[in-house]
């Protein structure tokens, strides 16, 4: 039985005092039904609901967590830094270090500038290209999810088309939609935003080509707009100087946030030199964007990354769990599609278009200790030791089986 006590007494008190429940990606629509909307804490892979019940954490809190909940070395520097002050009249040196940090790391970074959410550092991009550009136009992949705010939210409810106005769309690795979209924006076009790979919610994930890397880096150069990379939910997963260096497209300008701290509240904006001077003139700027803290978890996470060469580590463990999956799906009779990077697998199951299977699946999965989600890509962090994987693989096999027994009868 999945719905637990103070769970269901939390998620009752908080229809009466918040709108429908809960806002946003923790909508109970957005998890599948029965999972604890409520948690307690968290350590290393896993995570504890308001009940007491411990899972194997494959969401890493959508992102956020890479290196596991409560990691010694962050929350050390979390701890030194609050004890001395986290909000004061200004920033810690913490922001100049880390700042340091992103440009020896990521090659396209003369600079940093700081925020606190990935809406925040993708509309700062945004703000900075156009401003470099005295340009308009902005061409974003349909589909793809930069932010909850007016220029990009998937929700039109409570939105104006002026605040969309300029906003073309493209078919992400569709090289020729991408060239219609820039015609028709003409000489106003200020930036195309491309996502690190196709991660829509709900669909097969693609790589980008790299055909169409390169055809997006040709029509910024051609027409002296912003190639604006979005690796808010990539970075520092797939690769530490940029999810592009993959196809060997860089970019001009680039959002970070999610792993960039373990869980801090912490986004970056990078970019080269020819946009240095348009960044330090637009005024972009939030109350809690100078926090000390979460710069020393970032430091301390990006150090961490760096000595443990952490995309390979997740890439090997996305591996094996994905060949744990794949296999024991094949066994008990299901189709099973995993894709994209396997540091970031989504896992859909073939003609299962309400994905009313892979919700089955999750809530089976829930039910033997094990937390996935069926609609978004799920994420692996360097908590996910092999033997991690081999005991969620374990209950994931009994899910399978039990799946297995319920669709066929
Ligand atoms: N871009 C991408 C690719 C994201 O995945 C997200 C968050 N899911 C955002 C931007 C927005 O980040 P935030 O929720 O921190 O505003």
């Amino acid at each position: 039985q999945p719905h637990s006590s103070a769970d269901t007494r939390l998620k009752e008190r908080a229809a009466a005092v918040v709108p429908g429940g809960m806002w946003g990606h923790q909508r109970a629509a957005a998890v599948p039904r029965g999972f604890p909307q409520f948690f307690a804490g968290g350590d290393g892979a896993r995570v504890r609901d308001v009940d007491g019940r411990d899972y194997i954490d494959f969401m890493c809190s959508w992102g956020p967590i890479i290196l596991g909940h409560r990691h010694p070395a962050v929350d050390e520097a979390v701890r030194r830094q609050f004890q001395a002050g986290d909000c004061l009249d200004g920033p810690t040196e913490h922001l100049v270090v880390l700042a340091e940090m992103l440009v020896e790391t990521i090659p396209h970074a003369a600079w940093a500038m700081f925020q606190k959410n990935g809406a925040d550092a993708m509309t700062t991009c945004v703000t900075i290209a156009r401003a470099a550009t005295g340009k308009r136009k902005v061409l974003a992949a349909a589909g793809a999810y930069h932010g909850a705010v007016p220029w990009c939210s998937p929700s039109l409810v409570g939105v104006t088309a002026e605040d969309r106005a300029h906003v073309v769309n493209y078919t992400y690795n569709d090289v020729e939609s991408l060239t219609a979209a820039a015609a028709e924006a003409g000489d106003d076009l200020a930036a195309i935003v491309v996502s690190a790979f196709r991660h829509d919610i709900s669909r097969t994930q693609e790589l980008p080509s790299r055909e169409f890397a390169a055809a997006a880096r040709a029509l910024c150069d051609r027409a002296g707009a912003a190639l604006v990379l979005d690796d808010v939910r990539a970075g520092f997963r797939l690769d530490l100087g940029g999810s592009w260096e993959r196809v060997g497209v860089r970019p001009d300008l680039a959002g970070y946030s999610k792993a960039i701290a373990n869980g801090q509240p912490l986004a970056a904006v990078t970019g080269g030199e020819a946009f240095r001077e348009a960044a330090a003139k637009v005024f972009v700027t939030g109350s809690f964007w100078y926090g000390g803290a979460p710069m020393a978890a970032a430091v301390a996470t990006l150090t961490e990354l760096h000595r443990v060469n952490a995309p390979e580590r997740l890439e090997a463990a996305g591996r094996r769990f994905a060949a744990g999956l794949t296999e024991q799906a094949s066994r008990h009779g299901f189709d099973l599609e995993i894709s994209g990077p396997p540091a970031m697998p989504m896992v859909l199951f073939k003609d299962d278009a309400e994905r009313l299977l892979g919700e089955a699946f999750c809530q089976e999965a829930l039910a033997r200790g094990v937390y996935l989600n069926h609609r978004h890509n799920m994420f692996l962090s360097l908590a996910h030791t092999d033997a991690v994987i081999d005991e969620a693989l374990e209950a994931t096999d009994a899910a399978f089986a039990a799946l297995a027994v319920k669709t066929r009868d």
